[in-house]
């Protein structure tokens, strides 16, 4: 049997709300109580205002490929055995974009513009990576 040697996520006290969400099949962003921005990656002051009053809301988990490569050869052995793979900036329907990986059969012949929705990568020990595959 092969070994699951993919990296698995390592939370901070930023991102371990993500995380946790992640392993329920949840995609959560950033949301900022004082000016209403929605952003992502996680961090702890909003980048619009710097207002530390931010809270965690479902995204729904759909957007758009905003740009994407190809990658043929892997930068860590751990991605050898995945090459050729999708490398995508998407963009989530409530605007923010967030970098993941395109999945499925039909991963190599994405484009720009494609509707895109939210899958759920197993990295073991009940860990869950927010991916996406081709809606
Ligand atoms: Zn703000």
């Amino acid at each position: 049997m092969e070994q699951n040697t993919l990296p698995t996520p390592v939370a901070n006290a930023d991102s371990k709300p993500y995380w946790d969400a992640a392993r329920e099949r949840r995609l959560v962003i950033r949301k900022c109580k004082a000016c209403s921005q929605l952003h992502f990656m996680p961090r702890h002051l909003c980048p619009q205002c710097w207002s530390d009053q931010l809270e965690w809301v479902d995204a729904k988990g759909t957007g758009t490929v905003h740009s994407f490569t190809v990658v043929r050869r892997a930068s860590d052995p751990a991605f050898t055995a995945l090459v050729p793979y999708v490398v995508a900036l998407i963009e989530l329907e409530e605007g923010p974009r967030m970098m993941a990986n395109i999945l499925g059969a039909d991963a190599l012949e994405v484009k720009i513009g494609d509707r895109v929705k939210v899958t759920f990568e197993d990295r073991g020990d009940g860990a869950l990576l927010p991916q996406f595959q081709r809606a």
